[in-house]
């Protein structure tokens, strides 16, 4: 019988545990290598309080369930260990003059809601969701599944065609432009582009599969919190004796005659047939020293980073919805002063999660515990320690005012993470959803899961990776990555 290839697998986020997943299911010889003391990267709890109570600290929407449950169970871990819970209603969106939208994932339930405030728009609602959900098939095969070693194969005239119909030319705001009217309303159909770093005016009109996917396949979340995933994944990794290890950083790739034979860690070179990087993607440059699929003329841009508060409260907020938005009046010059000018905006959007809506055990009885998210430049340019402070403050202040009278007061833990934090933890310059999802980073033009057709044995998996960010795509390109190891592999 052969043997499978003996693969390290540099970084333990969801990519490169999905990949340890699928690898070890496979038959191949995994080990994982995490530089940090814990797995899941992105993927974590923020603790706070006496006793600690957790919360998520990253990831809080289950969007694409299916994509997610059937990536894993191909990796052999089954459905029924991951419980999901429907969002019902999807989110708030609370604009500036105090109306209100609410999502809903029923069809016929939103385009009432969209009449309501909204009216004669509802039949444009229509219309979007008949040509999303017709496109949706072809263009999850033309861009989520599948990869462009060449450029020139994102071109086919095929391709084309579907991109045509997505709008890949235009914006996602743009391509919501063609559907509703009302500035409000093109803000609740694009701005699902920010979950992903992106700015709706800036990123790709192929993005727009995230808005409507939330209505027809719902958005969920894991009974326990987002950062149960890891959990059950290294529980399952352990059971199959996969090597995990811990506190160890890859300090460098072994590349010889064009092949990556191997790691270094602590100066000491270890030997494997392949080797899947999960770190973000522009970090894997500088271990590649001495190659010149090292030197990259033009830097990557990276995403937006965000500011995030997390508190418990000694008030419990109940009938509100576990997601909401909060927009300022203008959101597009929000996010311009984010996006384009690279700074702190005068009147902040915000995200708010308050999971005790969808799991009332998600936070002690009678109080609750919040997450606000708030897109901000990434740690090139701000001074973090001290205008985080400043920001979260003020957005504290509409948040009180907008939905949660007396917060500040029922405040019993707080924590603050900028983009600084995040980028001490290796994303690239502080964005957090990884590489931008502009043009000229998406689709062929993002680093693909075979990175460099010059070196073998080498691929890559994480946000910064095609498909791109957002938790079950970055395990479908890890499946991709493993497909393509696997095919190559030639003991
Ligand atoms: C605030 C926030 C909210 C989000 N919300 C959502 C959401 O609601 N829904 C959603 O689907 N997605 C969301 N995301 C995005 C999602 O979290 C990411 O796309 C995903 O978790 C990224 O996974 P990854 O595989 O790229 O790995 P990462 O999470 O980036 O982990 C990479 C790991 O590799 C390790 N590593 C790197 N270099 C080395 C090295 N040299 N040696 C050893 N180890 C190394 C790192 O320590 C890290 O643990 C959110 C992200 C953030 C930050």
């Amino acid at each position: 019988m052969t043997r499978g290839p003996k693969v390290a697998i540099v970084g333990g986020g969801i990519g490169g545990l999905t990949a340890a997943l699928l690898l070890s299911r496979q038959g191949a010889e995994v080990t994982l290598l995490e530089g940090r003391d814990r797995l899941g990267g992105r993927i974590a709890f923020e603790q706070g309080g006496e006793p600690a109570a957790q919360i998520d600290q990253g990831p809080t929407i289950v969007l694409l369930p299916e994509m997610l449950l059937s990536i894993l169970e191909e990796g052999g871990v089954e459905r029924e260990r991951i419980k999901l819970i429907e969002a019902d209603p999807l989110y708030r969106i609370h604009y500036s003059d105090g109306r209100m939208m609410t999502k809903r994932r029923r069809p016929e339930d939103q385009a009432k809601e969209i009449e309501r405030l909204f009216p004669g728009e509802s039949e444009g609602y229509i219309r979007y969701m008949n040509q999303m959900r017709d496109m949706y098939p072809g263009a999850k095969a033309s861009v989520l599944e599948r990869t462009f070693p060449r450029k020139r194969d994102f071109f086919a005239p095929r391709q084309v065609r579907m991109l045509g119909r997505l709008q890949a030319h235009r914006s996602v705001r743009a391509a919501a432009a063609r559907y509703f009217k009302h500035k409000d309303l093109i803000d609740a159909y694009s701005l699902q582009s920010l979950y992903i770093g992106g700015q709706p005016a800036g990123t790709p009109g192929v993005y727009s599969i995230l808005p409507y996917a939330e209505h027809d396949f719902g958005i969920w979340m894991i009974e326990g919190g987002y950062a149960r995933l890891p959990v059950i994944l290294e529980e399952e990794l352990r059971a199959r004796n996969v090597e995990i290890r811990l506190n160890t950083r890859v300090e460098r790739l072994s590349v010889e005659t064009g092949r990556c034979r191997g790691i270094v860690v602590d100066g000491v070179r270890e030997g494997y047939d392949a080797v899947l990087f999960n770190g973000d993607f522009p970090n894997l440059l500088p271990l590649l020293e001495g190659q010149p699929e090292a030197n990259r003329k033009k830097p990557y841009r990276p995403s937006s980073g965000c500011v995030m508060v997390y508190m418990g409260t000694s008030k419990r907020w109940e009938d509100t919805a576990a997601h909401q938005f909060f927009l300022p009046e203008s959101l597009g010059d929000s996010l311009q002063a984010v996006f384009e000018r690279g700074m702190i905006p005068a009147n902040p959007s915000f995200y708010v999660f308050n999971p005790i809506e969808l799991d009332p055990e998600a936070a002690p009885e009678g109080e609750s515990l919040l997450y606000f998210l708030i897109p901000a430049p990434d740690a090139s340019r701000i001074s973090w320690a001290k205008e985080g402070r400043r920001l979260a403050r003020k957005v504290l202040q509409s948040a009180e005012r907008r939905g949660f009278p007396g917060l500040r007061d029922s405040i019993k833990w707080i924590k603050l993470r900028t983009p600084e934090d995040s980028r001490k933890d290796g994303n690239y310059v502080g964005g957090s959803f990884g590489i931008a999802p502009i043009l000229t980073q998406s689709g062929p033009y993002r680093p693909q899961p075979k990175p460099f057709q010059t070196i073998d044995g080498l691929y890559a998996a994480g946000a910064s990776v095609h498909p791109g960010g957002g938790v079950p795509i970055v395990m479908q390109g890890a499946r991709m990555a493993v497909n393509q190891l696997l095919k190559e592999w030639n003991p």
